[in-house]
């Protein structure tokens, strides 16, 4: 019989694994390992980072080090160059462990956008899982989500507030495709994000059956370009500059939401302005943006999708990078768990386009 008044011992087991507060600190650059020496989404350039996705507030140019997956990669090198995105480029397979200075790290399918990852962190059988932007809705031109049992979950916050919850994507392309029928002859000129918003419309209108040309404001043609590279297919797209002006009569003109604003969309005659974000849920902002036709579609988490999230990766303490954190915090409490605000500076700017 084992003696109750002693402790068992474990010889091969440390004590206590470190909590994750004790080897991952917010800094003004970012998260930062500190037995691993790196950052996550670092907001100025630094020796060595590792990168969620290719969204500009999170992928910045200049650092030393970057390790993120090839898709990631691919995404930076087309939008700031090779030189800028990265001196050293390390690519991880998905669930492939990198090593660094004793610290376990992999990345692991976040649904955002293509190559969008966590980043999971496993050091001294203590384990962080940080999200990066994140979306639980299927998404045709990226992995799904995967949920990842952790003692710390860092999450985004962007739509952290009850009344975001966004509608079936499909159901607001229908009403795209509605629109068109209501309005034959008149071009529909749909604001879209360059990275991932663009792509997610064009498949989901080829998923809905729509086969026609679609036409492309120039900025976003080269990152159609890499998705279609990387296996994701989009069917006919053409370069709205050079169409002609009938040819753009009664079609889906695509371009980022800053030139629907401006004079570029005067190029068209008398189009149907769309815009596809989640930010379209609050109607006085589409409407003091002139969107005649608002679109919810967005690639982050909704308040419902924030609170599955925290069920599903069975975390105790949730840490809040940046987005609504005070309610999320407040239902945080409720469900039990213990949640930290980080308030990290640098974040959600390409967000509000999104
Ligand atoms: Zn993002
Ligand atoms: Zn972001």
């Amino acid at each position: 019989m084992a003696d109750l008044a002693k402790p068992a011992i474990r010889p091969h087991l440390p004590a206590m694994p470190p909590h994750p507060e004790t080897w991952l600190h917010p800094r003004p650059e970012g998260l930062h390992c500190v037995p691993g020496d790196f950052f996550i989404d670092p907001t100025r350039a630094v020796d060595r980072a590792v990168i969620t996705h290719g969204h500009a507030d999170h992928a910045r140019p200049g650092h030393r080090h970057v390790l993120a997956s090839a898709e990631t990669l691919a995404i930076m090198r087309v939008r700031m160059g090779e030189a800028r995105a990265g001196a050293a480029q390390q690519a991880a397979a998905p669930g492939e462990i990198v090593r660094i200075n004793g610290v376990g790290v992999s990345l692991i399918p976040a649904g955002h956008v293509l190559g969008s990852c966590q980043v999971v962190l496993d050091y001294e059988g203590s384990r962080a899982v940080v999200s990066g932007d994140y979306k639980r809705r299927r998404d045709p031109t990226c992995a799904p989500f995967v949920p990842v049992n952790c003692d710390v979950f860092v999450t985004e916050a962007t739509f952290g507030l009850p009344v975001f919850r966004h509608p079936d994507a499909a159901a607001e392309i229908a009403k795209l495709l509605h629109s068109m029928t209501i309005f034959p002859t008149r071009a529909h000129l749909v604001g879209a994000y360059g990275l991932g918003k663009a792509q997610r419309l064009i498949a989901l209108l080829r998923e809905a059956g729509y086969d026609a040309p679609i036409y492309l404001h120039g900025a976003l043609q080269k990152l159609c370009d890499l998705y279609e590279t990387l296996g994701v297919p989009l069917g006919d797209l053409r370069p709205a500059t050079v169409a002609d002006k009938d040819a753009l009569k009664g079609a889906i003109v695509l371009a980022p939401p800053s030139a629907v604003a401006d004079r570029w969309a005067r190029r068209l005659d008398d189009p149907v302005v769309a815009v596809a974000s989640g930010w379209m849920r609050v109607r006085q902002r589409a409407k003091a943006s002139g969107v005649e036709l608002p679109l919810v579609i967005s690639d982050h988490a909704d308040w419902d999708e924030l609170l599955a999230t925290v069920e599903d990766v069975a975390a105790p303490e949730i840490w809040v990078t940046h987005g609504a954190e005070a309610a999320l915090l407040r239902q945080l409490s409720l469900m039990g768990r213990r949640g930290r605000a980080l308030s990290l500076i640098g974040y959600g700017d390409e967000a509000e386009q999104e």
